[in-house]
């Protein structure tokens, strides 16, 4: 299933495997096949990218001790996708990568192609709003050229949200829920958000972007002020640093395994409902114009929320929900 691994990524994984010794630069051009030289450049790479590495000229090379970096080739070494993060494309601090995934998709780049990096200084959530990105975060967008009509890009965050939770649920003991339409809470308090955003025709989609920010290995005291009483992080649930790099590739790996189902769109939700916070509940969607109290009852096929509103079903496609007084 695997592609076949690129050199760079090949010489950080026979770093890897013996950093308990020094690896001879003649054994790694042998076993890469290129030239002592090339193998000089690749370390070169790695170091300046962070990574301590021991360099003798007599012993060879020895890994010390790894960036805290999503380093595209570390993030390959251990991803099971098709296609899904094939193509990293990874920046230190950026404006926002939904920004700079929307250029590459312009641009043709291919589906699954993912834009990350370390800090955003310019992310925007939904109606564009400010999005927190400091570094220890994941900030990362997508590339999806699905095969349907605009009408049903949100399944795209459905799918993420899914994909966000259960990768919580599989690398942690903590318990992910998700608000609809696009939050992944712990403890009732906002770990990630999602934002989809779409390049179209009048009836097929050209692309989404799909863009999630997770409150990853962050001090909460490093998220603005405003947003701390909702907000929370996964080191602060947790007490102690998540490997990154393992994150998103569970992450990826699920996307791509959720977007497979795109086109059984219930069998997708079913999965999604599992992890759902709002159903079931009472609550207020306020859009820009207006407000709607409810019950909320299910997930339409169409994605839309189901309230239930004085006995009579009511559809909302977006707002933003709060939860009643449940009594
Ligand atoms: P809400 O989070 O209020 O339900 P929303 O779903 O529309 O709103 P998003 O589009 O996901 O929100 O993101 C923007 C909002 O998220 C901001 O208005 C702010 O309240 C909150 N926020 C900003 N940065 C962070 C962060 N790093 N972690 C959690 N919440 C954040």
């Amino acid at each position: 299933m695997r592609k076949k691994l690129l050199r760079r990524t090949k010489v950080l994984e026979l770093l890897h495997k013996n950093s308990a010794d020094y690896l001879s630069g003649q054994e790694l051009s042998k076993q890469l096949g290129v030239s002592r030289t090339s193998i000089w450049k690749y370390i070169n790479y790695f170091k300046e990218a962070g990574y301590k590495i021991e360099s003798s000229s007599k012993l060879g090379y020895r890994l010390v001790e790894s960036a805290d970096i999503l380093l595209p080739e570390e993030i390959d070494l251990g991803l099971d996708t098709e296609f899904m993060g094939q193509n990293i494309i990874q920046y230190d601090e950026v404006d926002s990568t939904n920004q700079l995934a929307k250029e590459q998709a312009e641009n043709n780049a291919k589906e699954g192609t993912v834009v990350i990096a370390e800090k955003q200084v310019a992310a925007k959530g939904r109606v564009g709003r400010k999005f927190s990105s400091p570094k220890g975060g994941i900030w990362l967008s997508c590339i999806l050229r699905p095969d349907l009509k605009p009408v049903l890009a949100t399944r795209a965050t459905y799918l993420s949200s899914l994909a966000l939770a259960k990768t919580i649920a599989e690398l942690t003991n903590l318990d992910p829920k998700i608000k609809w339409p696009n939050d992944v809470l712990l403890n009732g308090a906002k770990v990630s958000g999602i934002l989809t955003e779409m390049g179209a025709e009048l009836d097929q989609i050209n692309y989404l972007i799909v863009g999630l920010g997770i409150n990853a290995n962050i001090d909460k005291k490093n998220l603005p002020v405003e947003v701390q009483d909702r907000a929370t992080t996964l080191y602060h649930e947790l007490g102690q640093k998540i490997d990154r790099i393992k994150f998103v590739q569970y992450l990826l790996k699920f996307i791509e395994e959720s977007y497979r189902q795109i086109n059984d769109f219930n069998a997708l939700l079913e999965e999604w409902k599992k992890y759902a916070y709002t159903i079931g509940k009472k609550v207020v969607v306020s859009s820009a114009r207006n407000k709607i109290s409810g019950i909320a009852i299910d997930i339409a096929e169409d994605g839309a929320l189901i309230l239930e509103v004085d006995g009579q079903e009511k559809k909302v496609y977006s707002g933003d929900v709060s939860l009643r007084h449940q009594n």
